[in-house]
Parts: C-alpha cells; structure tokens; sequence
C-alpha cells in the first residue's frame, strides 16, 4: 500500500487509459471514507465543504514537495511551513500504558476530524524528508496516469502503479503496435 502522502496526491485521479478524463477523488464520498480509515479516522461524517478543500491545499503542496525532491531538489520553503502547521494542528500528547508484562509510553493524536487528517498525511510526508529514500519517489511510466508511487522494492524496480492496470495496458499498446492492430494471444502476455 501506498504512503498516505502519494494516496492524497493521487486523488486527483487521470484516467491511465488515456482520453483525459479525471476526477477529483476528495468529491467521491467512497474514496474519501476510505481514506479517513487509512488516516485512522471514523469514516464517517465525511469532512465538509472547508475540509475538502483544506485537503485540495494539501495535496497540491505534497505534489509540489514530492516533485521537488524527485528532482533532487529540497521542497519549497513555503510548503514545508504548511507541512509545519499540518503538524503542529494535531498535536501528541504522551501516556503511559501497563500491559504484556510492562509499561509502555504511547503517543496519543489529540485532533480529531480535519485536522487529525491533515496532520497524518503531513506526517506520513514529513517522515519521508526525515528517513525516507527521495530517489525512491517515482511516477508511473504511463503517461496517462501519472501516479506517485513510493518504490519499496528492492531492486528498485517498480514501474506502475498497479502493474495489472498501466503495467498489462503497456504491454498491450505495445503488442498492437507491433503486431498492427491485433489482440496479443494469452502467451504473448510476458
Ligand atoms: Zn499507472
């Protein structure tokens, strides 16, 4: 599964067939609630008018910063500050918890709603800068899709976002193009 920065940007989702299509998935309620799980948030109420967009500030800032460092470059000044604000709107609070033989210290996210959204995505970016690979940020080689994807492979050999849907399309471009127009024979597939 994806970090949560690449799903937020990836929301705004191009159709990987080609034809331009898009659609903005913070508007798809059933993207959206999903989204609020992954955040560890109840999915429901969904965010409303003002938080939708705050999410749209997000992505755009996350999409700028993740494009910068793909180019070796440090992101913005001005981006990492609304980074900084994501952070510091979801504040931690520490607590001590007895159990499996011992005491444990945990961290508890004392937002809730929004602005625990927000600052998990930011959280999930800001780990990246701190301890993540920024040669790893890659976009899958479709054109048409355009998804970030953080590459975990090994061998750094990750392509597609979903290799069964741009990975499998490719391919079969690739065979018509060859083989002038015809569907590619089940062995053909590699
Ligand atoms: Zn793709």
């Amino acid at each position: 599964m994806d970090p949560l920065w690449a799903e937020l940007i990836n929301s705004d989702w191009h159709d990987y067939r080609g034809g331009g299509g898009r659609e903005d998935r913070i508007e798809n309620p059933k993207w959206l609630s999903q989204f609020l799980m992954r955040c560890g948030v109840a999915p429901r109420p969904l965010p409303g008018p003002a938080g939708r967009e705050a999410l749209r500030r997000l992505r755009a800032v996350l999409r700028r910063s993740a494009t910068a460092l793909m180019a070796g470059e440090a992101p913005g000044r001005r981006d990492l500050e609304a980074i900084n604000r994501c952070l510091a709107d979801a504040p931690f609070t520490r607590r001590v918890a007895a159990g499996g033989g011992g005491v444990a210290l945990e961290l508890v996210l004392r937002a809730d709603g929004i602005a625990r959204i927000l600052g998990e995505v930011a959280a999930s970016f800001a780990e990246l800068l701190a301890t993540g690979d920024p040669t790893r940020i890659k976009v899958c080689a479709n054109r048409d899709c355009g998804w970030f994807v953080y590459d975990e492979s090994r061998n750094r050999t990750r392509r597609w976002c979903e290799s069964t849907e741009c990975g499998n399309l490719i391919k079969v471009r690739r065979y018509r193009q060859r083989h002038g127009g015809s569907k590619p024979s089940p062995q053909a597939r590699s």
